[in-house]
């Protein structure tokens, strides 16, 4: 786009994700890998109450200096539970209420749940938060450090993409219709009427997409993962919305949950124009925001952010809008033993991606990557093959 890549979803790396980040210096990307201030910020009585240092915290207006103690506090206790799983029955709503109490729930997290979650919200289990918060509250006093692939990662799948080749490896493009199995066993895959044989078929779709692949009985798995889908606008814009705040949550009566000013994290000159991301997550396909026109979507995200920052109508020079009703798993309370394994009912037919163990608590990059990995090591050990 314009001489440029950006990803039609906002994306950074987090200083945890250490999968990752071997990945990219292993295939010769270190030197693109850098690490920015992620600001924040917090849009609540109309105005944005910056939140990178313990100074601006405790000067967060709807909180009290008690209010601000609770938060400290039940960051510790967070961060000393070992495995968030311990929580996956227990809701975040009760976990803040107990250890944070009612102030900051309603005043903080009850309206990041709300944008995150929607209508589950309340559902949604203290194994996430705790996983969540452990990673989000690891940084300094200037605030959080996230990483990015300068250029995009376009150059992360570009490069991937000639190490396969040069190992001798073949990407086709398209989509499955059909993962074939016959006598238990994975024989390959059906695209576009084109029969591919194999070994062993990896599948990295959402548990809902199988059901038109494979005769989902023969797997003998559980496959009621919920999902929920992300409607995300990035905005080319002539000048700049924010102060220096990259990620925005908010609680107002906007069609919207946060706002990423992705040119407050990139320097700018990197794209010759300010870009914005704009984003909501809606619980299922009725949702206005699955339903609604591209144009009318947009629209109504323009409405919201004019009321929020008088005069950004003006600044929009193109829009773009990115949807998909399957973008991340609901982690409610419940969900650990809704973990699928990587092995299944049919021989040769492998199961990795957000759904895997990797990614419990937490959807990422990262948690797909080494559910490959995982996934491989298995196959390769039950085929003998040492590496
Ligand atoms: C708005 C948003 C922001 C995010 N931000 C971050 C972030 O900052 N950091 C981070 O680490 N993660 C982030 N993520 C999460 C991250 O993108 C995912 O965790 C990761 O992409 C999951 O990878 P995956 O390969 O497991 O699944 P997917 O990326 O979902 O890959 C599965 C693919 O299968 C394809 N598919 C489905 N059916 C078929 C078929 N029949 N034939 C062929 N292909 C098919 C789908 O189109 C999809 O491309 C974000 C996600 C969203 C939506």
């Amino acid at each position: 786009m314009n001489g440029y890549h950006i990803e039609k979803y906002y994306h950074h790396l987090f200083q945890s994700d250490i999968a990752l980040i071997s990945l990219i210096h292993e295939l010769g990307l270190g030197e693109r890998l850098e690490w920015f201030r992620g600001t924040t910020g917090y849009f609540i009585n109309g105005r944005i109450n910056r939140m990178n240092t313990p100074l601006e915290i405790l000067r967060y207006e709807p909180f009290s200096l008690l209010d601000v103690a609770r938060l400290a506090f039940f960051v510790l206790r967070s961060k000393m539970i070992k495995d968030p799983g311990e929580l996956d029955d227990v809701t975040a709503k009760e976990w803040i209420l107990e250890n944070a109490g009612r102030s900051v729930y309603e005043n903080f997290f009850a309206p990041l749940l709300a944008s995150k979650f929607g209508d589950s919200s309340d559902r949604v289990s203290a194994a996430w938060l705790v996983g969540r918060v452990t990673i989000r509250s690891n940084r300094g006093l200037r605030g959080e450090r996230l990483g990015y692939i300068r250029g995009g990662f376009q150059h992360l799948i570009d490069a991937l993409a000639k190490k396969i080749a040069g190992n001798g490896g073949i990407i086709r493009h398209g989509t499955v219709d059909r993962i074939l199995v016959s006598g238990g066993k994975a024989r390959g895959v059906r695209i576009g009427g084109e029969t591919i044989d194999s070994d062993v078929v990896i599948s990295t779709v959402s548990p809902h997409a199988l059901f038109s692949l494979v005769d989902v009985l023969q797997l003998g798995l559980d496959l009621d993962v919920r999902y929920q889908g992300t409607a995300c606008v990035l905005f080319g814009l002539s000048g700049k919305v924010m102060d220096d705040t990259y990620w925005l949550n908010i609680k107002a009566d906007v069609p919207f949950g946060a706002v990423i000013e992705h040119t407050n994290f990139l320097p700018v000159s990197d794209y010759g124009e300010h870009l914005m991301y704009v984003t909501a997550y809606f619980q299922d396909e009725g949702s206005p925001l699955c339903r609604m026109r591209d144009s009318e979507l947009i629209s109504t995200y323009i409405d919201g952010l004019e009321g929020m920052f008088p005069g950004f109508r003006d600044k929009v020079k193109w829009a773009r809008l990115a949807r998909s009703s399957e973008t991340a798993p609901v982690y409610e309370t419940g969900y650990r033993k809704k973990v699928l394994p990587y092995e299944t009912g049919i021989r040769g037919l492998y199961l990795a991606g957000m759904f895997s163990g990797a990614n419990y608590p937490e959807r990422s990059m990262n948690g797909s990557l080494v559910a490959g990995f995982e996934c491989a090591d298995i196959i390769l050990a039950g085929a003998g093959i040492k590496y």
